[in-house]
């Protein structure tokens, strides 16, 4: 198969030789922890007594990983991503109180969004995370089987409508939609949902899709359960598959209340499952959209050989990728050039209130080891090529 992800002339094709550089120093300051810890609760204090950093945040990590503060401002970002043959996936990243305001404010939001990629080609997928639309407190209750009563029954019944009321208008408009995972303990309440909203909106082709976290222990398991219940209810199984973004807490949790960890015990383990994962959806195709949702090469490089050593055509719509905005442009970029379906995530919201989506960014990359580290490594090889052919 011909794929590379070494090719760094087309991973950062769409970056001028300042984005590069402003880029590199962005990844630098990464390993700085003490910026990383501390930075954007500096930053949120900062920005609430009037301090006027807003204009930096915008320019340095805001620019890197989002794509503007409305979709309006990140269509531009979305249409760069669209001329090199790549997706983007308006993920509105507002992290609010978790008011029942904030949660009419981000329903009315995620319409939009829905909306907006109905209309437009550069938008193949909405997303959205449930705790954006309905109390974690009450979705914690529900996952343990607690009983809701009075006024909480009454919020999560329209927190249920909310979901539901956002498959339909995906589902009448013909548009593709995520649903993010989340913690374990509230995650129970989130899979019933969705996999009750794909019974009713995946009759016929596949529009509404779960996420499934590989770093858990029981994962694998439940994925072959699915695909059994969608067999048997004829409907479609769309997932999207990710290793998981909450190692850390998860493992506190489970130290601090005594149960055993429900997150694999080493790496390998979470990518064993992940890439035993993408084989399982793949040999039940017949039945199966999936989103490959990762920045690691091997598992991207084994979806891609699946698809080609098994003559499937390779922009077949029920196979994508997908990256997030400002990370891993060398597997978006690549995969694109070679025609498969990729598309990223692009984050957007005001600054303000997307300071927590950056700091797990920043965190993220922060271990010089890990992503930072592949992500300077890459930048710089492609300012040094840049170099040389300017000499
Ligand atoms: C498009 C997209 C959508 C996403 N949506 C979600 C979502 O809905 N919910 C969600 O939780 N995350 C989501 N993520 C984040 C994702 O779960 C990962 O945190 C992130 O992508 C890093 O994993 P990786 O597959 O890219 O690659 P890698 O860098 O190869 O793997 C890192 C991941 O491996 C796991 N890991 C690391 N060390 C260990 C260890 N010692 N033991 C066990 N496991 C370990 C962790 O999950 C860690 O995040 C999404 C990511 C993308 C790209």
């Amino acid at each position: 198969m011909m794929l590379s992800f070494d090719d760094t002339e087309r991973a950062f094709a769409h970056k001028s030789c300042s984005d590069l550089k402003k880029a590199y120093r962005l990844f630098q300051t990464f390993s700085y922890p003490f910026l990383v810890k501390y930075g954007p609760a500096w930053s949120n204090v900062a920005l609430s007594i009037g301090l006027p950093i807003k204009g930096m945040i915008k320019q340095t990590i805001f620019h890197q990983f989002c794509g503007g503060e409305t979709i309006a401002e990140s269509s531009p970002s979305a249409l760069g991503l669209y001329e090199n043959g790549i997706g983007a996936i308006l993920d509105y990243s507002v992290e609010g109180e978790g008011s029942e305001e904030d949660f009419i404010r981000s329903f009315e939001e995620l319409k939009q969004v829905i909306l907006e990629a109905a209309s437009k080609p550069e938008y193949p997928f909405a997303v959205f995370k449930c705790t954006g639309i309905g109390s974690f407190a009450s979705l914690e209750k529900v996952s343990s089987g607690a009983k809701l009563f009075g006024d909480e029954l009454k919020k999560y019944k329209e927190y249920c409508n909310r979901v539901d009321a956002l498959c339909k208008l995906a589902y009448d408009n013909n548009v593709k939609l995520l649903i993010d995972a989340e913690d374990t303990w509230i995650q129970k309440a989130i899979d019933d949902l969705v996999y009750a909203c794909m019974v009713k909106y995946n009759q016929d082709k596949c529009i509404v899709y779960n996420t499934i976290q590989m770093y858990r222990k029981d994962r694998l398991p439940e994925i072959e359960n699915q695909i059994a219940v969608a067999k048997s209810g004829n409907y479609f199984l769309g997932l999207k598959l990710v290793r998981g973004a909450y190692m850390e807490n998860e493992r506190e949790r489970a130290i601090d209340q005594g149960y055993p960890s429900p997150i694999q015990d080493t790496k390998k383990d979470t990518d064993d499952d992940y890439n035993s994962a993408l084989e399982l959806c793949f040999e039940n195709k017949e039945i199966m959209n999936v989103m490959a949702g990762t920045h690691n090469e091997d598992s991207s490089y084994l979806l891609a050989k699946l698809l080609t050593d098994n003559n499937i055509k390779i922009d077949d719509d029920r196979f994508w990728f997908a990256q997030l905005y400002g990370m891993s442009d060398h597997i978006s970029f690549n995969l694109a050039k070679a025609g498969f379906n990729v598309a990223k995530y692009l984050p957007y919201g005001p600054v303000k209130e997307v300071l927590p989506y950056l700091s797990r960014r920043a965190q993220e990359n922060s271990s010089v080891k890990g992503q930072a580290g592949r992500e300077l490594t890459l930048i710089q090889k492609e300012i040094r090529r840049r170099k040389k052919l300017s000499n």
